[in-house]
């Protein structure tokens, strides 16, 4: 019998509405793990190259981590997973909430989309009935009003859906569950509203069982009990101010990006800033909120009757940087409104706001003016005009359709020497963390198959946590001595953090987790799966699913080698930073490719024919 993982995946075909169950073998999950390990291989071995991404051939699915649906603390994350329409690149999005271990709970690991649906239908799996529904009386509603009428209808489910962005294929929008989570990146709301999905639900009545359940009850229960005792430190911050305990410190310490990525502390100044501080925010929350199986619970349920607004989720940090910082804007109602909007219509708040911060910089420089923005005064920190245009991206109207599909394609629509304002790698917006700040980050946001993203594997970040210590966050894990200053110490720590965090990703765990305590990974996975991996091993999965990340991204022709950042985002030679990378990885460092021997030594053979 299997443990963690439950043996087969769901194959629906939204064409001619069937159904088809696989079976996976053990050696499968042995070599990727679940979450996007997992999709790397199935989705590499069945879509074909070069398909476009919006397309009925496309494919693209949700993915539980290896451990999801199991006690295991952080463990309830899942990813949405296919070719993205906005960079045309291998795509990934990491979720929370409670849909990942419902997938589980389901029966599977899997659950994968193909076809397309002439008119608007709805998936739903509960207790074992699998069917395809009509969804032409939900669809034009957003993610909250959808889930709210899809409960009504069936009952306690789980529910992911598309909001009105996902349904006008913004390049830039993504799927929401549990009413505010949402896989925002890599913009899978248009792939799922390409094929006129509005919705899947789940109710599922199966167990994830475990190996050895004392061992994983006494893990938990230490893991457990030592978080709930921290009353400082990065538990007590996430804790209590969740992510926004970064609105203020981390624009001090110059990693906040401020006035589209050109400010300086003197645009943004102290008196503004604490206008958005996490504190701020918190005097709005109502009760706390959290994942899956986690003890920490950073988020939160927020009321604003300043907006009107009676229940919402807590903005995260990316957010209020991406509406307050990067606009100049310190009016907390207007990032409480526009994260409430983005929730509701599945748009991608990073990207969402960076698209903004674009199209101020063109307005302030005269490359637009009132008559293309329909009136709108796009000014730094007009606050107004902020909300006007994201409603207008949202449904698509006048200037806001230039702008729906995010800020490349923007500058492309516009002209005029606009592009140095987009600030994207590969056409999707960075995160908000400077590469300045975090120098490792520039080779992230320009080179990672998945490009723009701070949740990739960046070495100076995940070092901020205990990790720099040996032994420090997972047992056996060590980052080369030197690692901090530019050589070979420091290439070869970026590959061990790119293994170690692919295979963290696709085990269903929280970033978060990192910047914590020790997490007793290896008698995690024991007690669940009963493998008994070494940390070697886990890295190598990782590099594993590294390597088929890249493969999938260069089978489409991308040229990942000449990816460029804005100057205004970094300040290192990123690209030697890179080469420095490829060689550890065993990848040529003039083109990105890996190696023949790289792929051999990995067990990726199959990929050969497509890269050689
Ligand atoms: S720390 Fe926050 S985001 Fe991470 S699993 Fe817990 S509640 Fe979810």
């Amino acid at each position: 019998m299997a443990n963690g993982y439950m043996g087969k995946i769901l194959w629906v075909n939204l064409t001619d509405e069937s159904f088809k169950e696989e079976e996976l073998s053990e050696k499968i999950y042995r070599q990727y793990l679940g979450g996007y390990g997992l999709a790397t291989k199935l989705i590499y071995q069945n879509m074909p190259a070069k398909i476009d991404a919006l397309s009925s051939e496309s494919v693209f699915g949700f993915f539980p981590g290896l451990l999801t649906g199991t006690v295991a603390p952080l463990s309830g994350r899942f990813m949405v997973a296919g070719k993205s329409p906005l960079t045309g690149t291998w795509g990934d999005s990491n979720c929370g909430g409670y849909f990942g271990p419902e997938i589980k709970k389901c029966g599977y690991d899997a659950i994968l989309i193909k076809g397309a649906a002439k008119t608007p239908k709805y998936i739903t799996i509960i207790d074992d009935k699998k069917q395809i529904l009509d969804a032409s009386d939900i669809w034009g509603l957003d993610a909250v009003q959808t889930e709210e009428a899809l409960k009504s209808k069936h009952g306690k489910i789980q529910v992911a859906s598309i909001g009105q962005s996902g349904e006008n294929i913004s390049l830039i929008s993504g799927i929401v569950n549990d009413k505010a989570r949402i896989a925002g990146r890599s913009g899978f709301g248009a792939v799922m509203g390409s094929k006129k999905l509005k919705a899947i639900v789940l109710k599922g009545n199966k167990t994830v069982s475990s190996a050895d359940k004392e061992l994983l009850l006494e893990k938990t229960k230490t893991y457990n009990e030592q978080i709930k005792a921290a009353t400082a430190g990065a538990v007590e911050a996430w804790r209590t101010l969740g992510t926004t305990f970064g609105n203020v410190v981390s624009f001090q310490i110059g990693d906040t990006p401020c006035k589209n990525w050109g400010g300086t502390k003197e645009d943004f100044p102290e008196e503004k800033v604490n206008k958005i501080s996490g504190t701020e925010l918190l005097k709005y929350k109502e009760k706390s909120y959290g994942c899956f199986s986690c003890p920490v619970q950073c988020g939160a349920i927020m009321k604003i009757p300043e907006a009107n607004i009676d229940e919402t989720h807590r903005p995260e940090y990316e957010t209020c940087a991406s509406f307050g910082h990067l606009l100049l804007n310190d009016d907390l109602k207007t990032i409480f409104i526009a994260n409430d909007l983005c929730n509701r219509a599945g748009l991608d708040t990073i990207s969402a706001g960076a698209t903004i911060a674009f199209a101020i910089e063109c307005f302030e420089n005269g490359i637009i003016g009132v008559d293309d923005t329909e009136g709108i005064m796009l000014k730094w920190g007009n606050s107004d005009a902020i909300i006007q245009i994201l409603k207008k991206m949202i449904d698509r109207e006048g200037f806001g359709h230039v702008l729906a599909d995010g800020s490349k394609i923007a500058a492309e629509k516009i002209g005029k020497g606009s592009e140095k304002y987009a600030i994207q790698a590969m056409g999707q917006e960075l995160g908000m963390h400077s590469a300045k700040y975090y120098k490792s980050m520039g080779a992230a946001f320009a080179f990672d198959p998945t490009p723009g993203r701070h949740t990739t594997a960046c070495l100076d970040m995940i070092a901020g946590g205990p990790i720099i210590k040996p032994d420090g966050l997972f047992e056996g894990f060590t980052l080369p001595k030197k690692f901090k200053r530019p050589g070979e110490d420091r290439s070869e720590a970026e590959k061990l953090i790119a293994g170690l965090w692919q295979s963290f990703n696709s085990l269903g765990l929280c970033e978060f987790l990192a910047f914590f305590q020790q997490y007793p990974l290896i008698a995690f996975i024991k007690a669940i799966v009963g493998w008994d991996l070494t940390m070697d091993e886990i890295i190598k999965i990782g590099l594993r699913i590294q390597n088929l990340r890249q493969a999938f991204t260069l089978r489409e022709g991308v040229k990942i080698i000449e990816s460029k950042i804005s100057e205004r985002a970094v300040e290192i030679d990123y690209l030697a930073d890179y080469k420095g990378y490829c060689e550890k990885m065993g990848w040529n460092p003039d083109t990105g490719y890996p190696l023949q021997e790289t792929l051999k030594n990995l067990d990726l053979e199959f990929i050969l024919k497509d890269l050689y």
